[in-house]
């Protein structure tokens, strides 16, 4: 089978769970080849060996570290011209994304973004997105060339595949025009000791029915296990951070467990989360159109319904 290029997401030595998960996508459609950039790529490969990269490939120059994304595409650009992958996948974040534009650019191919699944036929990759705030599922495939292709997290469950693997360090070499925007410093986020929302197998949102109070949404959340998300009605009264804004202008989250809690159901919040495996809702309106989404709707004031089911989380 040829190779699939996956563009591993690690950080303190870990790899992200999506790329787990694009390692799975990837072995439907050929043999997944994992490029880690930056150090700790042995460190790396057993974990990424557990499912299906017999081949990881190591990237470690420096200016990979000292500068904006540019000279990851090339380096990618200069990987995909030896291995002539069926295809190239990152996973959904801002920074992927990125990546992903300038490498289908240098490849002369074609970029499909947000995809939530992967098939091969007769050798060609075909994706699958859900679009227009979710009221169209496309299928797509790319005419020419290695198919670029972002994948949103939770689009599938990672499954094990354990294989031996190799690693290989790779020199690639990163032209001057690369080092344009350099990274002068960078912080971590203050730890809230959630999980990340676009990761998260369950998210805890609030809306505008919470008042500005989120304690009771974070304490299911933090009963759950999960992360915290927002309406816009609620990040724009500042009741909450804009970064945890799920919809079309905030996350796109796909967890097993989504709970709206307050959130009347607007088209563009739907846009965010409708992908959820599972989605509960408590609304103290019958009518919120959330409802009709829901799975499992609960009518009531959340701030009674949600300390009850923490309280009842707590329990067990
Ligand atoms: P509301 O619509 O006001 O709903 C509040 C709900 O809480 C109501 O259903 C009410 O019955 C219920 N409620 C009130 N009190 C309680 C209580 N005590 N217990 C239980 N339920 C209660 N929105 C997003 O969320 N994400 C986006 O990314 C986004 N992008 C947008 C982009 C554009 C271009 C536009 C025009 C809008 C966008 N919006 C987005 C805004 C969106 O249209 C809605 O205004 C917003 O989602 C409403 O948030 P909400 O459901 O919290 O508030």
């Amino acid at each position: 089978m040829s190779p699939v290029v996956v563009v591993v997401e690690h950080l303190d030595g870990q790899v992200a769970k999506p790329t787990l998960e694009l390692l799975t996508l990837a072995r439907r459609v050929g043999d997944p080849v994992a490029v880690v950039f930056g150090a700790g790529a042995d460190a790396l490969a057993p974990g990424l060996g557990q499912y299906g990269a017999a081949q990881v490939l190591s990237v470690t120059d420096p200016a990979l570290d000292d500068f904006l994304v540019a000279p990851k595409a090339e380096a990618l650009a200069q990987i995909c011209a030896r291995l002539q992958p069926a295809a190239v996948l990152f996973t959904s974040t801002l920074e992927g994304k990125e990546i992903a534009a300038r490498l289908a650019v240098k490849l002369g191919s074609g970029l499909i973004t947000d995809a939530t699944d992967l098939a091969a036929t007769d050798g060609v990759v075909t994706t699958t997105q859900s679009v227009f705030a979710g009221n169209w599922t496309v299928r797509a495939t790319v005419s020419t060339g290695a198919p670029v292709v972002t994948v949103k997290a939770n689009a599938t469950a990672p499954e094990p595949a354990p294989v031996e693997a190799t690693v290989e360090q790779v020199e690639v070499s990163i032209s001057d025009a690369a080092k344009t925007a350099r990274i002068v410093s960078s912080e971590p986020k203050k730890e809230s000791g959630r999980p990340e929302l676009t990761e998260a197998a369950i998210v805890v949102s609030g809306g505008r029915g919470t008042g500005g109070d989120f304690s009771e949404v974070e304490g299911l959340a933090d009963a759950l296990g999960a992360a915290v998300g927002a309406s816009r009605a609620a990040v724009d009264s500042g009741w909450y951070p804009h970064s945890y804004q799920v919809g079309q202008t905030g996350k796109t989250v796909s967890p097993q467990l989504y709970v709206a809690a307050g959130i009347s159901g607007a088209i563009q919040h739907r846009a965010g989360m409708q992908t959820s495996k599972a989605i509960v809702a408590v609304n103290k309106d019958p009518e919120a159109p959330i409802f009709a989404l829901a799975d499992l709707g609960v009518v009531g004031d959340l701030h009674t319904v949600l300390p009850a089911v923490t309280a009842e989380v707590q329990a067990r």
